[in-house]
């Protein structure tokens, strides 16, 4: 049961009008649309497609999102894995797991492969328990190898989000791996605006709802808290049988998320 001989993916139906702010990432993530959707137009010409592509920053700022939109946008198949999903799982299953991924998406490219967490796997070698021969070490090794497999040809594209590049093998960082890097950051004020109203468009706000306001009171809360932020709103309002949902819904969720925000900081090795 372990070997999974067919790998399942998703066309996500979402577009990059999905993901509020984050210019920059998306400006360079967009460029690789045309690719996926034309390959041959590319590979006529020898020009060099980035292979592997990582994104980086903070929990919650929307690195799976651009992935999933990239994916969408492009209309191809998202292959995904969570290198969290190895932790206490039988020595091999692991590597076995990332090659099995690696030639479902293959055969059916133009595709995308994500990695999310690469850090919880990627870290520098010989660190672990196991005498540097362990779980994790097999897989990062078969990841490397499945990158260094590529002839160019392909036309598989492999994302992997990270919120620490800083611990990250430098053997992930090299040319022709993960050599190309998209940053993300925390949502500005008007970037949080921006959050606020595609999260809020589907709920009824009270007419004393000033979203600027909120998104002034929210300094350093990411896109996935602001997503938070509005749906423990709503569910606040209706518990009390609201017709809409008010400011001081928006005031107590907030201290709620911002809770949430700090016990994660917390319990963070
Ligand atoms: P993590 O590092 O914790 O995995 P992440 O950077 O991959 O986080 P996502 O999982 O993409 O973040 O974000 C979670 C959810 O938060 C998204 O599905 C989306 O609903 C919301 N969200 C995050 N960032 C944005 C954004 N820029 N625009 C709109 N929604 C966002």
């Amino acid at each position: 049961f372990l070997e999974r001989s067919t790998e399942r993916a998703e066309i996500p139906n979402i577009s990059f009008s999905d993901v509020a702010g984050q210019e920059g990432a998306k400006r360079e993530v967009r460029e690789l649309v045309e690719y996926l959707k034309e390959p041959d137009k590319f590979r006529r010409l020898g020009a060099e497609i980035p292979r592997g592509i990582l994104l980086m920053g903070p929990p919650g700022t929307g690195k799976t999102l651009l992935a999933r939109a990239l994916a969408g946008e492009a209309g191809v198949p998202f292959y995904t894995i969570s290198a969290s999903e190895f932790i206490e799982v039988f020595v091999g299953v692991g590597a076995s797991r990332v090659r099995n991924l690696f030639a479902a998406a293959k055969k059916n490219a133009p595709s995308i492969i994500f990695i999310d967490e690469l850090d919880s796997i990627g870290r520098t070698r010989g660190t672990g328990l196991g005498g540097g021969h362990d779980e994790r070490e097999q897989t990062l090794n078969q990841i490397l190898a499945e990158l260094d497999g590529f002839t160019g040809r392909e036309a598989t594209l492999v994302l992997a989000a990270t919120n620490r590049p800083d611990v990250l093998d430098p053997a992930l960082l090299r040319p022709g791996r993960f050599d190309r890097h998209v940053n993300l950051d925390l949502p500005d004020r008007e970037a949080r605006l921006a959050i606020l109203k595609l999260h809020a468009a589907k709920v009824p706000l009270a007419s004393g709802v000033d979203l600027e306001q909120i998104a002034g009171g929210t300094p350093g809360f990411a896109g996935a808290d602001l997503k938070n932020l509005v749906n423990e709103s709503a569910i606040l309002a209706a518990r009390e049988g609201s017709e809409n949902v008010d400011l001081r819904h928006f005031d107590e969720a907030r201290d709620r998320v911002m809770m949430g925000a700090e016990r994660q900081l917390i319990f963070q090795p």
